[in-house]
């Protein structure tokens, strides 16, 4: 950590003088100022002159000692772009990754016209929005075990006027006997104790939506085998998950009698998302 005191932002500052000295990556630098004066990224540039007013600077200061402090840009700012949307996030929800779009991009493969689509731990309320926002035909309910989590997703989804259905449950408790033509899950999957959980942004994010507390595919593991029951004949389960565990993920799905099992590749050419269609009786 920097030992001077680099958070410090004086009133009057200018802009431009701000961006020289800013003790961040100046990408960041550029996003919280950006926040803080309530202008866009060009303007940052065409007003470089213009003064920071005393509260500006007071905000701004604030803001560049939470980042060095650690705390994830997204919650600083409450939003990150997923998808080509905006949503709004706080330490509730985990900050919607750009390796999820995958999972988004086979969802819109895998949903037939007018397909009921069920997203499991929706958190911000990214994927369901973003399907429902892409194929206005499909019809998209959401459900999560946290009730916070719900409240930042139906934000989301009015601000994105989104028409889904949110649930209130821990997986498949709150469901009945109903059935989707696609269910989707981004769970929590990372390993009890993973040094990832102790490091960068993971630190600020809700751990319930980080790791399942033991191996990593107890949640894998219970949406698998029950997920067939609420499918319709020849839907379809689609999973994120792990780095390194895409052949549990299909050893799963497999025992769980799903057929056509087959794992995804993210950008960075991991193996993110396993999926199967529901065997017929
Ligand atoms: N992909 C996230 C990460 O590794 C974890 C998300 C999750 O557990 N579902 O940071």
């Amino acid at each position: 950590m920097p030992s001077m005191p680099a958070a410090a932002v004086a009133p009057g500052t200018t802009i431009g003088s701000v961006m020289r000295d800013a003790p961040l990556p100046q990408q960041e630098a550029r996003i919280l100022l950006g926040h803080v004066a309530q202008i866009s990224r060009v303007q940052l540039i065409t007003q470089s002159e213009r003064a920071l007013s005393a509260a500006e600077a007071q905000q701004l200061a604030s803001l560049f000692a939470r980042r060095l402090a650690g705390e994830p840009i997204a919650y600083l700012v409450g939003e990150r772009e997923f998808f080509g949307l905006a949503f709004e996030v706080n330490p509730a929800v985990l900050i919607p990754r750009p390796d999820t779009e995958l999972l988004v991009e086979l969802a819109l493969q895998h949903l037939p016209p007018q397909g009921r689509v069920l997203d499991m731990g929706t958190g911000s309320g990214a994927i369901a929005i973003a399907l429902a926002h892409t194929r206005p035909d499909a019809r998209v309910t959401a459900l999560d075990a946290s009730a916070a989590a719900l409240a930042v997703a139906q934000a989301n989804a009015s601000k994105h006027q989104a028409g889904i259905e949110f649930l209130h449950s821990d997986w498949f408790a709150a469901l009945g006997d109903r059935q989707f033509d696609l269910i989707v899950s981004n769970p929590p999957y990372i390993v009890a104790g993973d040094r990832h959980l102790s490091e960068g942004d993971l630190r600020f994010e809700p751990i319930d939506a980080l790791t399942d507390h033991a191996d990593g595919l107890s949640d894998l593991r219970t949406i698998s085998s029950h997920a067939a029951r609420h499918l319709a004949d020849d839907g379809w389960l689609l999973m994120e998950h792990g780095y390194d565990q895409a052949a549990a993920a299909r050893a799963l799905l497999l025992a769980d009698h799903f057929r056509e099992v087959q794992s995804w590749r993210d950008l960075a050419n991991i193996a993110r998302v396993s999926g199967g269609k529901k065997s017929r009786a």
